[in-house]
């Protein structure tokens, strides 16, 4: 799996998860899924910003209607959910206990924006199976 994100959707999302620490930043990945040189592709087309709804430092919680609305609105761009990302303010990229515990679905993307090097952002892309595997999914950005 190779997950293609738009360098301007990351710088976005950088200073957007900056802004908001200590609190985590969270959002939604719509796009599409192809093959390419027989490998699967996932391209993020509309990368959204949505609200940590409880505004926490070591979780994140996006409203189900605030989701609904924007998988709606992937759907009429003839986008899918391809998954969802946040970020980490102090601590590395990777899934914490907690975050493998809500991945509901194994087939989405997980993203996670790490800031706990101020001056080197690290955002990697995760695949969790059924809540406790974790594999690193490739990152390639256009
Ligand atoms: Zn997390």
């Amino acid at each position: 799996m190779i997950v293609k994100i738009k360098k301007e959707d990351y710088d976005r999302i950088v200073a957007h998860a900056k802004e908001v620490a200590p609190e985590e930043a969270c959002g939604l990945l719509g796009g599409v899924e192809y093959e390419e040189d027989g490998l699967q592709v996932r391209e993020i087309k509309d990368l959204r910003i949505l609200e940590n709804s409880e505004h926490a430092e070591e979780h994140f919680t996006m409203t189900p209607q605030e989701q609904l609305k924007v998988i709606k609105e992937f759907r009429s761009e003839g986008l899918t959910l391809l998954g969802n990302w946040h970020s980490h303010p102090v601590s590395p990229s990777r899934p914490s206990e907690e975050d493998k515990r809500l991945s509901f679905d194994s087939k989405l993307t997980y993203m996670i924006l790490s800031l706990m090097d101020e001056d080197q952002p690290r955002l990697r892309a995760f695949h969790v199976q059924d809540k406790k595997d974790v594999s690193v999914e490739a990152l390639e950005f256009i």
